[in-house]
């Protein structure tokens, strides 16, 4: 067997592996076996490609192993470095830089591409040269829209989305512009290979100039409370990206992978969407988004008169009851409550009442942040129960406790359609015997609109921070 099959046959083997990775990721229970058929096939697939690159290498092959060891070892360091400092409510802006590292590979394989392979003319020749556009095209958006992103993640830019006036119109001509680049680059393309230069270049170059201002502009229009899906949106286009490296490369692992990433990016965009009830176009065309914690327009809640409990009446309550709920939301993330949550719940069980976990799609910053926080606190996966599973049960509950969530406990979001978040599919807690609210105050969730939930009669709000007061009630009960 010669190098180039065996290869073949190693991406090919990679490529399964990333499929079942993808199953597995899909289900908690084999969530873990998901992710290390996902590294198995991650592992191959860098072994074939450097063993491909020392096949073909035409520099002596010792040069090209140490180069390729000494890239390896760094991103390895970084990598590892980052992984192990990087905290749980970090990770949505990491993503977005690590985004933005696709987008600058797939320009750089564009130019490196286009600027080394020989041509011939043809159409082979012409369909090259379309995959070095697209690709250096999304490779671009991609990399200063996550840039973008991840500054406004982060706090280093201002959340609040920029309003350019016309600003679709400005959107639409840039597109416009980069069809009639590609026409040029098209026709010079050709002239190129004739003469054996590299006339292309000038279209090439302005495009990619329009392409960063246009990734610059789609993000910085998109405010801070649609940055997760923003992110999802540029996984998706970070995986078309790579597979348009993997056309320009010839390389049928890239293209799969680009494909799985861009699809499933897109897929997971769509279903962010539809659990925050904002139409996908909306969100892409950006200007919505209030800064968090402000206050949204709409809406008509007039705050009430609120209930206070403390810690020993939960643990009186909780004592006393049959089945209680727990509902976390970002502020259990913020606190670091999973585990005396955890503790919490496991006494309870251990006396016999019944407990449960309710998991909005969209609690906390990024789709699976309360699964992956009480994964970590070694919450049996049974007691985890998604919103359409747990949302029939409330009226049969003794006690909710609300842990730091906020606007996936919205009942406005069901009763009043002037509301911001009207439509969006909530957690019914309202309906339980009782509902215990943990928070610090009196402040409005990511969504930037009041809760009526607080006002209600049937809630008390347990005021403080929220790991502080659930261990403060383990110790009493
Ligand atoms: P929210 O952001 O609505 O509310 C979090 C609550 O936690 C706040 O009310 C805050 O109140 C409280 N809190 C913060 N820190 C602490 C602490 N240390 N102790 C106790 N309480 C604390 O959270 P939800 O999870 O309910 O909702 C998620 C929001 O994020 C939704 O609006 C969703 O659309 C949005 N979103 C989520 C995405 C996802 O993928 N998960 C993606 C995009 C958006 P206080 O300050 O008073 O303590």
């Amino acid at each position: 067997m010669t190098v180039e099959s065996a290869v073949q046959a190693g991406y090919l083997v990679a490529a399964v592996l990333f499929v079942l990775s993808l199953a597995g990721l899909s289900k908690q229970e084999t969530a873990r076996r998901g992710v290390l058929l996902g590294m198995t096939g991650m592992g191959l697939a860098l072994a074939a490609t450097v063993a491909l690159a020392l096949d073909r290498s035409e520099r002596p092959v010792g040069v090209t192993a140490a180069l390729i060891l000494l890239v390896l070892l760094v991103g390895a360091a970084v990598g590892t470095w980052r992984a192990r400092t990087v905290e749980m409510t970090q990770m949505p802006e990491l993503i977005a830089l690590l985004h933005s590292f696709v987008g600058a590979a797939a320009v750089l394989v564009g130019y490196g591409s286009y600027l080394t392979e020989s041509r011939t003319a043809g159409a082979g020749a012409t369909v090259h040269n379309v995959e070095v556009f697209l690709g250096v095209l999304i490779g671009a958006v991609t990399f200063t829209g996550s840039v973008v992103a991840f500054g406004k993640l982060s706090a280093r830019l201002r959340s609040s989305p920029l309003l350019l006036p016309g600003r679709n119109w400005l959107n639409l001509a840039a597109l416009v512009a980069c069809g009639a680049l590609l026409w040029w680059f098209l026709a010079a393309g050709s002239t190129a290979r004739s003469t054996g230069g590299g006339a292309g270049l000038v279209p090439l170059l302005l495009m990619t100039v329009v392409a960063l201002a246009l990734g610059w502009h789609l993000v910085a229009a998109i405010g801070g409370g649609d940055m997760p899906v923003v992110v999802s949106m540029l996984n998706s286009y970070s995986g078309w990206a790579a597979a348009a490296a993997g056309f320009m490369l010839g390389n049928d692992l890239l293209v799969i992978t680009g494909a799985l990433v861009g699809s499933s990016g897109a897929i997971l965009s769509y279903l962010m969407c539809r659990a925050m009830n904002r139409s996908f176009v909306s969100v892409i065309l950006g200007g919505f988004g209030a800064e968090p914690g402000a206050v949204a327009e709409g809406g008509a809640v007039e705050p009430g008169s609120y209930r206070e409990t403390t810690a020993l009446e939960v643990a009186d309550r909780l004592t006393a009851a049959r089945s209680v709920i727990v509902v976390p939301g970002y502020g259990m993330a913020v606190a670091k409550a999973q585990y005396p949550v955890a503790d919490l719940v496991a006494r309870l069980a251990a006396r016999g009442t019944t407990v449960r976990f309710g998991i909005h799609p969209v609690a906390g910053r990024l789709p699976g942040h309360m699964n992956v926080l009480l994964a970590e606190a070694k919450v049996p996966y049974d007691q985890v129960l998604g919103m359409d599973e747990i949302n029939d049960d409330f009226p049969e509950t003794d006690v909710v406790l609300v842990i730091g969530a906020n606007d996936t406990v919205n009942p406005a979001a069901q009763d009043d359609p002037a509301s911001p978040i009207a439509g969006m599919p909530v957690l019914e807690v309202w309906r339980a015997r009782e509902v215990v609210v943990f928070k610090r105050s009196m402040a409005t969730g990511y969504a930037g609109v009041q809760n009526p939930l607080f006002f209600r009669e049937n809630t008390a709000m347990l005021f403080g921070d929220a790991k502080e007061q659930v261990e403060l009630i383990v110790a009493a009960l």
